[in-house]
């Protein structure tokens, strides 16, 4: 049997030693105990059910207002989750918040994203506009704004991107530079797509101090010289802000620096990681809402005079669209755990609590990214598939699905494109490995020297519920080994400019943790959900024998490409002890899960059952 190692599992594991970031890599699949959404407390419930209440009495009947930005309507509506404390819930206690985990922060973004234009607003505003603060203001700065953030008396939001950069987000060309009597710095240059700018008071502003020290900067909306353009007119998320912002010679405060001068990189790339961990479980909060949305019209609609739910091919959508839910789900609150008791080791009230945060978002940088191109990529393939469950109707705005189906596309775009992103996954790892901090190498040769050995495909890892499972899972993190660790060496500081090759390393790790994180929860939901396990295993299997199959042949491309010559057959036969003699049909899986969502009208597994 598989030994029980805790990873992690927030309050109930002291002693636990989390595993690391990436190191989801290192050891056999399966093997720890994992966070997940069956383990939530009751206080992270509440806070869930809260803002699910919210979101759907106060914020969905407006959906119509909110997309023509009706007048002072989404500060009103933010303010009123400011009554709710959701703005709170990441400010520290010492400066008048709840300083709460980040699984009860990030569930009440699953929640908000039932409204996709809401949500942004409300990421720019106590996530990317807010945080900046929390971690590298100064307590004068955090004493006197952050109560004010809280209420959303005052609105937030962050001002990276320009317009000649936006991946390259450190090539800014706006400068800020020091007045001649010392007091304030004097910012020049111009930002672009900003999230609510046009009802934003104060922004974190990022620009070049004598136009070569990256730093960021709190400015004050009605700083002279400071001009928010027009709104800009989206695909999507019409409701929320969007606007360029000009600054000439705008004077800030000189104690307005954030952090210190020229680290103002740092600063950008944790808020980011934080982001992204936000951003992945929004998606996956909006993706549940469409299947919702999708299920119920199926019910409704009849043709050739039968609802669509009895036709196996809707059936087959919706499992799809659940089994993709149930993986990000997986793979999201396992992050959130891992992000927890990490940040549990420091004291709440430590003033150097929120850089010991700050470390650790960035430890889990990896997994974040996961997150955010898993979750941004499932959510366009349900809105997809919801809207052609509606047919023709899917295409008519009176629907939402419609709305759903434009407000998901910026997904891939914001928070690091999904280029960037999957770049930064192995380049992450690989770094790691090279300075010692992530033992990868040695895991590789293992898995290398067995594969060149092993006559027979490797052996299930033990006989107990979805054993099979577990040995798919194996099998995935052993290939993705094999092909980094090849990749590696074949190409050296060469693979930094393969990028077609760091992509598909990149979708090999999202694989690995994606099956892993899986089948581990549904083998926990023996315990944890015993009245749902053969929904758990449904799902788990479905998504195990897809990752599976799609992870064999991504893993077989790499080492083609790398290998183009007769090495190749030496690799492809290693490959092949990867391999297993015997799957499933997944049909009557899909049909079951569909029949649960059809009967729930939504995704099956409700925390507030
Ligand atoms: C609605 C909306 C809201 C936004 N909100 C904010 C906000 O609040 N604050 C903020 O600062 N920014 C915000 N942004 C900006 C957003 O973060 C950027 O649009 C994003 O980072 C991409 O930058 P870009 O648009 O300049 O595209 P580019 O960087 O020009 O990228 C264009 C394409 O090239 C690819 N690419 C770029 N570099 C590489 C490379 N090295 N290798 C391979 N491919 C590459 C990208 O993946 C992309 O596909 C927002 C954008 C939108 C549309």
């Amino acid at each position: 049997m598989v030994a029980q190692v805790h990873e992690m599992s927030p309050g109930s594991a002291a002693d636990a030693k989390p595993s690391p970031g990436g190191g989801f890599l290192l050891e056999n699949a399966c093997h720890r105990d994992i966070f997940t959404a069956e383990k939530f407390s009751e206080e992270q419930r509440a806070f869930y059910k809260t803002a699910l209440d919210f979101v759907e009495k106060e914020v969905v009947p407006h959906h119509k207002e909110i997309e023509v930005k009706a007048e002072g309507l989404m500060p009103r509506l933010l303010r009123k989750a400011g009554e709710l404390g959701f703005h709170m819930i990441d400010i520290p206690e010492r400066f008048g918040g709840l300083g709460l985990d980040k699984t009860t922060s990030l569930l009440v973004s699953e929640a908000i994203a039932r409204q996709g234009s809401f949500s942004v607003a409300l990421g720019a505003h106590n996530g990317i506009g807010m945080l900046p603060l929390v971690f590298y203001g100064s307590d004068a700065l955090r004493n006197e704004w952050l109560p004010k953030f809280a209420t959303a008396e005052i609105i937030g939001a962050y001002a990276l991107t320009e317009p000649g950069s936006g991946s390259d987000a450190l090539g800014a060309k706006t400068t800020a530079v020091l007045s001649p009597d010392g007091k304030h710095w004097i910012l020049n240059g111009s930002k672009m797509w900003i999230t609510n700018a046009g009802i934003a008071d104060v922004f974190t502003v990022f620009a070049k101090i004598d136009g070569k020290k990256f730093s960021a900067f709190f400015v004050d909306a009605k700083s002279p010289g400071l001009t928010v353009g027009a709104e800009e007119h989206k695909m999507g998320i019409r409701g929320s802000s969007t606007c360029a912002l000009t600054f000439e010679d705008v004077k800030v405060p000189k104690e307005n620096l954030l952090g210190e001068e020229g680290r103002g990189h740092k600063i950008a790339f944790n808020i980011l990681n934080i982001g992204r961990l936000r951003l992945g479980v929004a998606v996956m909060g909006g993706a549940k809402r469409v299947l919702e949305v999708a299920t119920l019209y199926a019910k409704e609609r009849k043709q050739f005079g039968k609802s669509l739910t009895e036709f196996r091919i809707i059936q087959q959508k919706l499992a799809d669209m659940a089994v993709g839910i149930y993986t990000a789900e997986s793979m999201s609150y396992r992050t959130t755990g891992l992000v927890d008791i990490a940040a549990s080791r420091s004291a709440k009230d430590d003033p150097e609590h929120e850089k010991h945060l700050q470390d650790v978002l960035e430890e889990y940088n990896i997994e974040s990214s996961i997150m955010k191109v898993f979750g941004s990529e499932v959510l366009d393939s349900v809105v997809d598939d919801g809207v052609q469950i509606h047919g023709g109707y899917g295409y008519s705005e009176e629907y939402a699905v419609e709305v759903a189906y434009r407000d998901s596309r910026i997904n891939r775009i914001f928070e690091g494109t999904n280029e960037i992103n999957r770049m930064l996954i192995p380049g992450t790892i690989l770094k790691r490995a090279m300075k010692g901090e992530l033992d990868v190498l040695p895991v590789a040769q293992e898995v290398q020297q067995s594969l060149s050995k092993a006559q027979s495909p490797i052996p299930p890892l033990g006989d107990g519920p979805l054993a099979q499972e577990v040995q798919l899972a194996e099998l995935v993190r052993r290939a993705t080994v094999y092909v980094v660790a090849t990749a590696a060496m074949k190409l050296m500081t060469e693979l930094e400019k393969e990028q077609e090759q760091l992509t598909l390393l990149a979708d090999m790790c999202i694989d690995t943790y994606a099956i892993d994180s899986t089948v581990r929860r549904a083998i926990q939901a023996a315990k944890d959900d015993p009245q749902n396990v053969a929904l758990h295993e449904a799902m788990a299997t479905v998504a195990a024998y897809t990752i599976y199959e799609r992870a064999l042949a991504r893993a077989r491309r790499i080492v083609i490409e790398l290998f183009p010559d007769e090495d190749q057959y030496t690799r492809a036969m290693e490959l092949r002890r990867l391999d297993i003699n015997e799957t499933l049909p997944l049909f009557p899986l899909q049909r079951m899960i569909a029949a649960k969502v059809i009967e729930a009208g939504a995704y099956p597994l409700h925390y507030l059952r």
